[in-house]
């Protein structure tokens, strides 16, 4: 027997969400910390999770966006492998490992209008290169069970589609673990009109190539007669049973079939949950007023100041919210100067203030599986809230606790500094103090772009160029701009502040002329460069390395992240930092899913997000 659970970002100790710890763009932190919680987990006899989510999306009103790695697909391969590699360890036979699950296999990030359980309209060239990569990361990772998605594609239901459960996943991918339906995808079928009844759907779905039916009972009320009748094939059985007993079997589950008594350092994993709260917060702006001084006198108001159960996020099934300290309780035991104010409008309690930090954000119930928005700014009283404040004259300091990119343009002009807090689990309040302070410098990144307003959906960086200048990602606002706004986003892909500066100098690459043969020989340009911590703190910055192949034969995106590596510079040092370039990440897939590096021009960029101008030219050869 296997039990399972929805241990998505945590156990008793709860981490940021996925999107939050995607923002550390730490893989060796998340690694850890997923390790801490599959030991937390197989301590209460759970041997298999349904994480990692890895359906990228373009559309923050999906309630489901905060479940998975963002809008890249490079970032998204990242995580899946560091998740993956956290819950199984380096083996599945381990007495610590959980098996983990790649899900929703496929194209559920991109329902249409952030709408949940919505249809999607997905070409092959998007599904390789956009949406298969994370998925592609999990198998190499050695996940061991796949979980198939409610949505449709193009009209085929994913969980009767022998296209992507088997000739792709299996055939492509080369995915040997097991897959199971999402809860009643099965029988959803025939609500989904693709099957007559339930007899028909347990036959379309084993058929696809579907191991395993979660809930709904129609492989045990079908599969038998089924089989009698010769409609499903003796082998299609066995197959679905041997995927299954094989990763029961790599997981030793027939020499220990109720586990070890497992142990575990409560502390340790609070700590850690702390560190990559931290890491995972993004600085979005700062006029100068953070880090609060020790004797800064601060006032505290907003909605979320007594906020427990939403910092720990959605998906938290076993984290107690009663155990976790709010941001008010956070707030004063870091400084003693802190007045709370539950009555924001009554201004004559902000007297002899210097500061006003604004707890804000949304709740955890306007996030996560069936809880779609249509809005994603804040809402109206929060906004009229800020806009109070800014009337006092005080400096305004926002701490935003949401778990979407919400659309701050209408009020970003009004706030002296904002901190992106996410749902970043149980030490989420301790980590923003320890930022609003100074005790740790702000080092996260967006793992998404940031629109100025909702209407702006989709936008994302990894675009193509439109031919026009309209490519206004990028600045370009000639044409193609709203007659009612330009397009630009409030904060790219990639961005985030810290208390230091860096400065980029000396990018170099090791050869800028390179044959195809070579590449494909595994020959790897070492791409340089030098950053300078020229400011007052020692900080870490996420050195990110972006490719653009400049004439392809499907035009390539004018951006697309390839490589990226976190680093510790002290205040007055400068580091070398090499990030690599090879056969892997110059190439895309074509619609029938053969990947190809094309010969040609290659721009290579380095730095702090993917609007930097710091680049190096390649030419790759015949
Ligand atoms: C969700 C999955 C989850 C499953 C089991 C479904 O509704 O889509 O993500 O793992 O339920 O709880």
């Amino acid at each position: 027997m296997i039990y399972g659970r929805d241990v998505i970002h945590g156990h008793r100790t709860v981490y940021p969400l996925p999107l939050a710890s995607a923002a550390s763009f730490n893989d060796e932190l998340v690694t850890e910390c997923y390790r801490n919680i599959a030991v937390e987990a197989l301590a209460d006899g759970i041997r298999r999770t349904f994480s990692p989510m890895l359906d990228l999306c373009h559309d923050p009103r999906w309630g489901r966006m905060v479940e998975g790695p963002g809008e890249d697909p490079y970032l998204g391969a990242r995580m899946a492998k560091a998740i993956v590699r956290g819950f199984q360890g380096d083996s599945l036979n381990r007495s610590d490992s959980i098996v983990a699950c790649a899900k929703h296999y496929l194209g559920y990030g991109a329902s249409e209008g952030g709408r949940d359980y919505a249809r999607t309209e997905i070409s092959d060239i998007t599904l390789y290169n956009y949406i298969l990569p994370a998925f592609r990361a999990a198998v190499d990772a050695g996940v061991g069970t796949f979980m198939s998605s409610f949505n449709d594609i193009n009209g085929i239901p994913v969980t009767g589609s022998k296209k992507y459960l088997t000739d792709i996943l299996r055939g492509k991918l080369g995915f040997d673990g097991f897959v199971v339906s999402d809860w009643g995808a099965v029988s959803q079928l025939e609500k989904q009109g693709y099957a007559v009844d339930r007899r028909d759907s347990a036959k379309k779905a084993i058929n696809a190539g579907l191991d395993l039916n979660m809930c709904d009972n129609c492989y045990i009320d079908n599969l038998e007669d089924l089989v009698n009748a010769g409609e499903v094939s003796v082998q299609t059985i066995d197959s679905a049973v041997r995927n299954i007993l094989c990763v029961k079997l790599a997981m030793g589950l027939f020499d220990r079939p109720y586990g070890d008594m497992i142990e575990y350092d409560s502390a340790r994993h609070l700590s850690d949950a702390r560190d990559l709260a931290s890491e995972s917060m993004v600085l979005l702006k700062n006029s100068g007023v953070l880090p609060l001084g020790r004797d800064a006198t601060v006032a505290l108001t907003g909605p979320f100041i007594n906020e427990r159960r939403s910092l720990l996020g959605t998906w938290t099934l076993d984290g107690d919210a009663a155990n976790i300290t709010s941001f008010a309780e956070a707030l004063c035991a870091a400084s003693g100067n802190v007045r709370i104010i539950e009555d924001s409008d009554n201004a004559f309690e902000y007297n002899g203030i210097d500061t006003v930090i604004l707890a804000l954000g949304e709740s955890y119930l306007t996030t996560g599986e069936n809880h779609s928005v249509s809005d994603i700014s804040l809402d109206p009283a929060q906004r009229e809230l800020i806009k109070k404040m800014r009337a006092l004259g005080k400096k305004t300091v926002a701490v935003i606790f949401s778990a979407r990119p919400m659309a701050l343009g209408d009020i970003e002009s009004d706030l002296d500094a904002i901190l992106y807090a996410w749902h970043c689990g149980s030490e989420t309040a301790n980590a923003a103090c320890d930022i609003l302070f100074g005790k740790t410098v702000p080092c996260g990144k967006t793992p998404v772009t940031f629109p100025k307003k909702a209407t702006q959906l989709p936008l994302y960086y990894n675009i193509t160029s439109s031919g026009r200048p309209a490519n206004c990602y990028y600045g370009e606002t000639d044409q193609g701009n709203y007659a009612d706004g330009i397009c630009t986003p409030l904060y790219p892909f990639g961005y985030g502040l810290s208390y230091t500066s860096f400065e980029y100098n000396g990018l170099t690459v090791d050869s800028d002329t390179v044959s195809l043969e070579e590449l494909k020989a595994g020959k790897r340009l070492t791409v340089s460069v030098n950053i300078s911590n020229v400011g007052n703190f020692d900080g870490k910055e996420t050195v990110q390395l972006y490719i653009h192949d400049k004439v392809a034969s499907i035009i390539r995106p004018i951006r697309e992240l390839k490589n990226y590596k976190k680093i510790l510079i002290k205040k007055g040092e400068t580091a070398r930092v090499e990030l690599t370039v090879g056969y892997d990440q110059l190439g895309f897939y074509d619609g029938s899913g053969d990947y190809t590096v094309e010969p040609g021009d290659f721009e290579i960029y380095v730095g702090e997000s993917c609007l930097t101008e710091n680049r190096v030219d390649i030419l790759v050869t015949k």
